[in-house]
């Protein structure tokens, strides 16, 4: 244990956030070093990553849906089940590389946050491609538990804690005490899907076909869960789909609200239905502490006062919701000896 301390000066121990958008890397005392799309390039119809590896991240998010015939650009992660293994270890390991660069003098400790909605498979295969990156130990955590340690919740004490961690591809939903969770729900409904949404109604009533990245940023820009008190309009450019031509058209705020409805409720249900799940003694804190909100998908305008309403409880927004995991795995590292054994974090497979 001592030595492991010790050796612990010299490493550079991290905590990583393996999101289905982005992946973020903590590391002690320098807080998030790395901040990174879960994108990989790869060789069309072929899992071989491009240029040794190098091809992942934001050199590989900008080639998304821009990529010539030979090449594809990848979201391994992205319906938060890992669609293809080879490409997520490649990417993996490509982050923990660079965080890590050529100077260690001893392999570092990792702690990986995973959405609870894995598979055992999945995990073993997370926890192997640390291993192979060159982890010297390896520690899982559920995602939902680094959420609440980097929103700086009382999940260890015995009173309940409920965090909604709406990611790119995966809405994650808990409710934990005395450092376990007591419910959870993982949907496969969250920002992703509000980008898709925007793609249909561009379609259906447009007639415009536009990418991913376009439907992100109207959604970022424009988009809102309640009413807002500025309603705005704008630009948005794509392909005709009658003469097959580039075009641009204006859309509002407004219209782009109803556009969300479908998704919106999606997630709105899931936080209802884990709350009717969950014990009476629980529900009765959770009128007390209320419900946490974490990842990127909960900085959607006006979400707060929606989910608010739907379940009469108080609802907070974590600080710096895209960072709030990767920095509970950063606080867990940090903690591990003490609570590695009240938490089930660990490879129980
Ligand atoms: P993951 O953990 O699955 O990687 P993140 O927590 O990184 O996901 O969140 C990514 C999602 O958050 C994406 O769908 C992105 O479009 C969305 N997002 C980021 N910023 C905003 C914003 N300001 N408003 C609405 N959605 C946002
Ligand atoms: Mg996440």
């Amino acid at each position: 244990m001592i030595l492991d301390r010790l050796i612990g000066i010299f490493s550079v121990d991290m905590g990583i956030d393996l999101g289905t958008c982005n992946t973020l890397v903590a590391v002690r005392g320098q807080g998030i070093v790395l901040n990174e799309p879960s994108v990989v390039a790869v060789k069309k119809g072929t899992n071989q990553v491009l240029k040794n590896g190098q091809a992942v991240g934001w050199v590989a998010k900008e080639m998304l849906g821009k990529t010539p015939g030979s090449i594809t650009a990848i979201r391994p992660l992205k319906d938060g089940v890992i669609s293809d293994f080879e490409i997520t270890e490649a990417m993996l390991s490509y982050f923990i590389r660079k965080v890590s660069g050529k100077s260690w003098i001893f392999h570092p400790r990792v702690v990986i946050s995973i959405p609870s909605g894995i598979t055992a498979v999945e995990k073993r295969a997370v926890f192997d491609s640390a291993e192979r990156a060159g982890a010297r130990r390896t520690y899982l955590l559920e995602e939902p538990i680094a959420a609440a340690i980097g929103a700086g919740l009382p999940f260890g004490e015995a009173t309940a804690s409920m965090i909604v961690d709406i990611g790119g591809g995966t809405t994650e939903v808990a409710i934990m005490s005395l450092g376990d969770i007591a419910t959870c729900e993982s949907v496969r409904v969250a920002g992703d899907d509000l980008d898709e949404a925007i793609i249909a109604h561009m379609r259906r009533s447009y007639n415009l076909m536009i990418g991913e990245q376009t439907a992100e940023r109207v959604k970022i820009e424009i988009g809102s869960a309640a009413q807002v008190e500025d309603e705005t309009s704008m630009d948005v450019r794509g392909r005709d789909m009658i003469s097959g031509l580039p075009r641009k058209t204006s859309i509002t705020s407004t219209e782009v609200r109803e556009a969300l409805q479908e998704p919106l409720n999606a997630i709105i249900e899931t936080v209802t239905r884990t709350l009717e799940r969950v014990e009476p003694e629980l529900a009765a804190d959770l009128v007390e502490n209320g419900i946490m909100l974490a990842g990127g998908g909960a900085l959607l305008r006006g979400l707060p006062v929606v989910l608010q309403k739907a379940t009469g409880l108080d609802v907070r927004l974590a600080e710096d919701p895209l960072t709030c995991v990767a920095r509970g795995t950063a606080i867990y590292l940090e903690n591990i000896e003490e609570w590695r054994d009240t938490l089930e974090s660990d490879m129980d497979l």
